[in-house]
């Protein structure tokens, strides 16, 4: 029996979530379409208005609702404390573990030069301009123990160099290759309270 064009599609877009193989996919396709309908619909539903309201504050760059996010506009949060992070999952990761009320900064990305992912994708420029503008006084870089993110950790640190600013980077602790939003919130947490200056020299 041949599959229908337009189950074959669901199956292969299904692919793009992570962890999701051929196999998953066509059960998951064949469980969206069956007696599942009415949640399917609602599923799809869901992702359209997410898509069509979901966007980057255009302060920090986290995934929200709103222009400015709700965290940078927070009078009660620290200006002079910021914390990078790669994804917004990241940023509620750190959240969970209430050991920090600075501010944020999200990437939305690591520096790869193999797909063309350069200092300006990162929005770098905006980053220094925050750092100026608010006097920042200490970075926090938590970002992944991968090979992008340690690269990407080692390049804003060179960038901050030359200013009086306090450079620390999250404690070992998060796994090669982890995302933070899985390690668990204690080791998180103790990476954080543990993070260490990054040397100026
Ligand atoms: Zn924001």
């Amino acid at each position: 029996v041949k599959i229908s064009k337009n189950i074959e599609n669901l199956m292969m877009n299904l692919q793009i979530l992570p962890g999701v193989g051929p196999k998953t996919a066509k059960r998951l396709a064949l469980f969206l379409l069956g007696e599942n309908k009415k949640d399917a619909r609602k599923l799809s539903c869901s992702i359209d208005e997410a898509l069509d309201s979901i966007k980057e504050c255009q302060i920090c760059g986290v995934l929200n609702d709103l222009e400015i996010c709700s965290i940078c506009s927070d009078p009660a949060r620290d200006n002079s404390n910021l914390c990078v992070v790669e994804t917004t999952s990241d940023l509620f990761a750190i959240e969970d573990t209430k050991e920090f009320n600075g501010k944020y900064f999200v990437l939305n990305g690591l520096l790869s030069p193999i797909d063309g992912i350069g200092p300006d994708e990162l929005r770098i420029n905006k980053l220094m301009e925050i750092c100026n503008t608010r006097k920042v006084k200490e970075i926090v870089i938590a970002l992944n123990s991968t090979l992008e993110g340690e690269a990407t950790g080692y390049f804003l640190f060179e960038n901050f160099k030359g200013m009086d600013i306090k450079v620390s980077k999250l404690a070992e602790g998060v796994p090669a290759g982890g995302d933070l939003d899985y390690v668990d919130n204690n080791t998180l947490k103790r990476a954080f309270s543990w993070r260490r200056v990054l040397s100026k020299d």
